[in-house]
């Protein structure tokens, strides 16, 4: 890769014990002016992040293996988009693109028809987060099929709004007391092979067999011919990055297409570089009807967006689409810096080597320890899920340990899956080899002592 040039020092330094005394200050003045339901995975606050390191207003000096939830992978400081947002926000800040158009939305939505899978002609929509891309990609596909059904999988995420929590499957803390819900939307089992989905035999299911589970199910309780979108991310983020078995995407995907069903794959964690290629749908080869897109997009800007089949965004009347601040100038710059970033320095290349990096050492440490029961992911997002030893039952605790010992030693790591037992990285693509490689010691120091039942 060309070089990246850091403003920060990329390395990890502890100045003081974590919290440290500003962040307790802040944290006081927080608990009296903030929403309690607001979380933070952190008990320090942030001064400046750049490259592979967040530093605290300490002065701690901390790896991130999170990017914000996969969306500095160009970094969270980068300079060409830092640079590009300077430039645009000295124009103009919002104009409103209903109101007045700008040239840098039409390029977004250039580059994005450009990039998403399949060589048909593409139209894209912008907007300001994940779960305003869903539920447009949700209205796009009701509009055009005249149906109303919504099949969404277990373990799904899909973003906080009301029909986003209706599609997402967990319960604490994202839907429980918050209904009612979104109506029409159903849930089937996904492929999980680590945990679901066995034959009479005992073996995993294979991918088509998964896939034929969760057709069954919507033919028989719902209706291929009541159903206007099959809504799906390639690999499951939240919900304990879940990667599918083989042949599973492409046979839902041949389904739906069979049926009139508008396949909609949520690339928002996976997508732009995450997991190797510019779409996780790549890997299977599969061709989604419409694509959303979000975190990484923009660098760290707000910026969410719909993508796909000509015919089926603009069969929406004029107005039916749109929204305040959707593809706000400010963001749509940070965007088009932010993929020529991904394209020069090669990130999903970068991503591919992180992830060879990351399940080398994570499945070698594996073999030793009985605590870890499976690492997997593809590329930059990869994935430990803890359970108890000689069993399958996740153990959340474990999980939670491990990322609490890290975080003493100066490593950001996040949690997830539905049972919140997987730890996750996503670290940023520009990170350095060396900084990883320290990242990733801390963290395997920190499994050792919580399987010893040391952490
Ligand atoms: C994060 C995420 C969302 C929601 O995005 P927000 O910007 O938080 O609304 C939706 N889908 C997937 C797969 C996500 O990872």
């Amino acid at each position: 890769m060309s070089a990246i040039a850091y403003r920060l020092p990329q390395e990890r330094r502890l100045v003081t014990a974590l919290p440290g005394p500003r962040s307790i200050a802040l944290a006081a003045r927080r608990s009296a002016a903030v929403a309690l339901g607001v979380g933070s995975s952190l008990p320090v606050y942030v001064a400046e992040a750049d490259g592979g390191v967040i530093l605290d207003v300490d002065g701690n000096s901390l790896v991130d293996l999170g990017s914000g939830i996969a969306v500095t992978s160009v970094g969270a400081s980068n300079p060409a988009v830092v640079a590009a947002v300077r430039e645009q926000v000295a124009r103009f800040t919002h104009t409103c693109f209903m109101i007045g158009p700008y040239e840098s939305y039409v390029a977004v939505a250039e580059a994005l028809n450009a990039l998403a899978p399949g060589a048909h002609e593409k139209r894209t929509a912008l907007f300001n987060s994940g779960a305003e891309a869903v539920e447009n990609a949700v209205k796009i596909a009701r509009y055009v099929t005249g149906r109303s059904a919504v099949v969404a999988f277990e373990h799904a995420y899909h973003g906080r709004t009301n029909l986003a929590l209706a599609v997402t499957s967990k319960a604490m803390p994202y839907k429980s007391g918050f209904g009612p819900f979104a109506p029409e939307v159903y849930r089937v089992p996904t492929s999980y092979p680590l945990r679901e989905g066995r034959n009479a035999d005992g073996s995993p299911m294979t991918g088509a067999q998964a896939a034929e589970r969760a057709i069954g199910l919507i033919e028989t309780q719902i209706g291929a011919s009541r159903v206007a979108a099959l809504l799906i991310e390639p690999i499951q983020g939240e919900g304990g990055f879940i990667v599918p078995a083989e042949g599973f995407l492409p046979e839902l995907a041949r389904w739906a297409s069979s049926k009139g069903v508008v396949f909609i794959a949520d690339e928002i964690q996976t997508g732009m570089c995450r997991t190797g290629a510019w779409f996780a749908s790549e890997h299977e080869g599969i061709v989604p009807d419409l694509v959303t897109t979000a975190k990484a997009l923009a660098g760290g800007m707000p910026l969410s967006a719909v993508t796909g089949r000509a015919e089926l965004l603009d069969a929406i009347h004029p107005g039916g689409l749109g929204g305040t601040y959707g593809g706000n100038p400010v963001a749509c710059a940070a965007a088009l810096a932010t993929l020529e970033q991904m394209r020069a320095l090669d990130l999903s290349g970068r991503a591919r080597a992180i992830g060879a990096t990351m399940s080398g050492r994570l499945n070698a440490l594996a073999a030793a320890l009985d605590v870890v029961g499976e690492v997997r992911g593809r590329g930059a997002m990869t994935a430990i899920e803890l359970v108890e030893p000689g069993a399958l039952r996740p153990n959340p605790p474990a999980a939670r340990a491990a990322v609490a010992a890290a975080l003493r030693a100066g490593v950001v790591a996040l949690t997830c899956g539905t049972h919140g037992n997987v730890i996750r990285l996503l670290p940023p693509l520009v990170i350095s080899d060396e900084l990883l490689a320290d990242g990733l010691s801390v963290l395997e120091d920190a499994l050792r002592a919580v399987a010893a039942g040391g952490a």
